[in-house]
């Protein structure tokens, strides 16, 4: 496995590589969750090539960029087992150079839920990840319906600019008790680690409602709503039931639908989602 810290010297390993070229865009600390997209593109394409970036833009004044958890050697021994070929990590200045300006808003996609939350969010993530996607030209990207806005935003910047690549969305992983792996998980005492359980037990029990036939979305809003404020280290920012392609808040489920939500525990600010119907 490679490792390059330039655009100069990304573009020409990557030259060297046989296609389909897969990508993993990742900000490091990875865990079992990056791992999957590593291997799924390992599985799907010849050549897999994975990114460590920490985006400054794309966190708000206030987030934690600057305790955001950074361990370059761990990183790359997982993508080495998991198989990548070439890994980019780039200084700051690598991708943002003197004088940058330009920035990509992908319109209403990123307007609720994490974008209301976090302003600019995702037009931080959606220029870090074209000028990412043009550096790399990875036939495939791969990326984590743990962030489901997230793909939106992605699917949408790849449409309207004509990018040529394929964008695969892998599912969550979860630990065994069902929490979603993150790399915000290390932040967690291990109090609010246990609490922090709710985010997926309500999920999943808005999820058995709508299984048995509960279609009316405030009810399955009022579900999640219930099983968190039983949990008292966790406190709500949004639960949303909305349409899975426009993230449109629902009245009824009448097709593929998205619950989501985000929560603080502690200073650790978790999120969750479940596909249904
Ligand atoms: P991040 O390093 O948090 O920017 O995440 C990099 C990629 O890994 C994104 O596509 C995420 O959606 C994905 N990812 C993060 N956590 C998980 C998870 N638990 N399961 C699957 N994919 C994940």
């Amino acid at each position: 496995m490679e490792v390059v810290r330039t655009g100069a010297a990304l573009r020409t390993a990557r030259a060297r590589l046989p296609g389909p070229v897969g990508a993993v865009l990742t900000m490091g600390a990875l865990h079992a969750g990056h791992r999957s997209l590593v291997e799924r593109a390992r599985a799907e394409c010849r050549s897999v090539v994975a990114t460590i970036f920490v985006n400054p833009t794309q966190f708000g004044p206030a987030e934690d960029l600057a305790r955001y958890p950074r361990d370059e050697a761990a990183d790359l021994a997982l993508l080495g087992a998991a198989g990548a070929d070439l890994v980019f990590v780039p200084p700051v200045e690598e991708i943002y150079g003197p004088g940058f300006a330009t920035s990509i808003d992908v319109g209403p996609i990123a307007e609720p839920l994490e974008g209301a939350a976090r302003p600019g969010h995702f037009r931080g993530v959606a220029t870090v990840v074209a000028i990412l996607f043009e550096l790399v030209r990875p036939e495939r990207a791969y990326f984590g319906q743990k962030d489901a806005q997230q793909c939106l935003v992605v699917r949408r910047l790849v449409a309207d600019l004509a990018l040529p690549v394929e964008i695969v969305v892998c599912p969550t992983v979860r630990e065994p008790d069902g929490l979603a792996v993150s790399s915000r998980n290390r932040y967690l005492s291990p109090a609010e680690r246990t609490a922090a359980l709710a985010l997926h037990r309500a999920l999943a029990a808005a999820r058995d409602a709508y299984l048995a036939g509960e279609r009316d979305a405030a009810a399955l809003r009022r579900r999640i709503g219930e099983v968190l404020a039983a949990e008292p280290l966790v406190r709500v920012e949004y639960v949303s039931v909305a349409d899975a392609a426009t993230l449109t808040e629902l009245e009824r489920i009448g097709g593929p639908a998205l619950l989501s939500q985000a929560a603080r525990i502690g200073t650790t600010r978790l999120i969750d989602n479940e596909p249904i119907g």
